[in-house]
């Protein structure tokens, strides 16, 4: 048997690697916390959870979904973006529900990347961008962000060559993993850039709404002139904890969104429609959880924070996101001071290097975990030293 090249060009899935260290150690006895994974402890509000077990009862839920949603659902997403972001969209041709955010990610390469193409990704990032791109046989540039521009990618440096040769600029804020965001201002300066190079914005958001101090983050297509040149995708996954249930949407240029309807319609059969009403529940349903969630994530945040400090860290407590990204002590890189907190705390943070070059000298710790084990991980950080 001979595996494809797109198959043996996969780097080793990040959180395996993860996943591996921490069994090693268990194996041994420890009590390993793990800072790794960024998925919502918290459960789905209970109101949602209600209205699938009812949906499921219903035998037209039972029967193969349209690949481009419920027209309620697609009416949905739209209402929810004018009321969070004052957008208005189609619903029929700018919103497209997804199986998660992570299925439209990984597929809209096929759709403007034919091999050779290149598709500008900013590093660290989300290592779905670039994968997606490899898949499509296209060729990924990483644009390094760094502290000194807030961790937004620098567009005047990219050289002309490329940017003419590409086809998709990938950006996500608010930021994984090192929990930056993004104003209109940087915003419109991305839709010149586009314009200029005749490219398509693709904007993953699922984040925006988990912010804290009272920030609120933009969407990307509250910037004029963002649907002519861009998409956004969202999901339900981190706004109400549905990681598990798979749902999100991509919204923005009609064409992009149309030839992403294309090209999945011929590989899946659409998001169950019973997920698709729970979907709906949770987005015309009571929004408190957000708050509430946002003030424990909030709390969490700052005991990070601080132990990080203890230990030598420097960090900016980020205004939106799961993640604390922070810089290493002097003389220690990434992995160095990730092995150290493992072996002297039973306590895993994510390498920066996972994330992308640009990650050297950095950790990710992502506050996802429940309170008496992330209070635990604190108390230890906090005995380092
Ligand atoms: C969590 C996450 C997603 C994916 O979420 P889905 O569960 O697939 O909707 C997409 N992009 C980034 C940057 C994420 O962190």
């Amino acid at each position: 048997m001979q595996l494809a090249q797109r198959v043996r060009q996969l780097p080793p899935y990040l959180f395996v690697e993860v996943s591996r260290k921490i069994a090693a150690k268990r194996a041994q006895g420890h009590d390993v916390i793990s800072f790794g994974i960024g998925d919502p402890d918290l459960p789905t509000p209970p109101h949602i959870i209600e209205s699938l077990c009812q949906a499921a009862q219903v035998p037209a839920n039972h029967r193969y979904p349209e690949s481009d949603g419920l027209p309620e659902f697609r009416r949905t997403i739209a209402d929810w973006y004018e009321k969070r972001f004052a957008v208005s969209l189609d619903p029929d041709k700018e919103v497209l529900p997804l199986i998660g955010s992570k299925e439209g990610i990984a597929h809209v390469a096929l759709c403007f990347i034919d091999p050779g193409d290149v598709a500008l990704v900013t590093d660290p990032g989300y290592p779905v961008y670039s994968i997606g791109t490899m898949f499509a046989g296209g060729e990924t540039y990483y644009l390094p962000m760094t502290a000194e521009t807030g961790f937004l990618p620098d567009l005047e440096k990219i050289p002309s060559a490329v940017a003419d040769r590409a086809r998709i600029l990938w950006l996500n804020y608010p930021n994984n993993p090192t929990g930056a965001v993004a104003d209109i201002d940087f915003f419109e300066r991305v839709v010149h850039f586009a314009r200029q190079h005749d490219l398509v914005v693709c904007h993953d958001g699922p984040y925006s709404e988990v912010a804290y101090d009272g920030y609120k983050p933009v969407s990307f297509m509250e910037t004029p002139g963002a649907r002519e040149v861009g998409i956004e995708f969202h999901s339900l996954s981190k706004t109400y904890n549905m990681t598990g249930w798979r749902v999100g949407m991509v919204v923005g240029n009609a064409t992009a969104v149309d030839a992403l309807m294309r090209v999945k319609s011929n590989m899946d059969s659409g998001i169950p429609q019973a997920i698709q009403i729970m979907a709906m529940t949770a987005l015309t349903g009571p929004q408190e959880s957000i708050q509430e969630h946002n003030r424990i994530y909030q709390r969490r945040r700052d005991k990070v924070v601080a132990a990080l400090r203890h230990v030598g860290c420097e960090v900016i407590p980020p205004k939106a996101s799961l993640y604390v990204w922070a810089h290493v002590p002097a003389g220690y890189t990434s992995l160095s001071f990730a092995t150290k907190l493992l072996d002297e705390a039973d306590v895993v943070v994510t390498p920066g290097t996972g994330y992308g070059p640009s990650g050297e000298g950095y950790v990710r710790l992502s506050i996802t975990l429940a309170d008496d084990r992330l209070e635990e991980a604190v108390a230890r950080l906090n005995k380092l030293r």
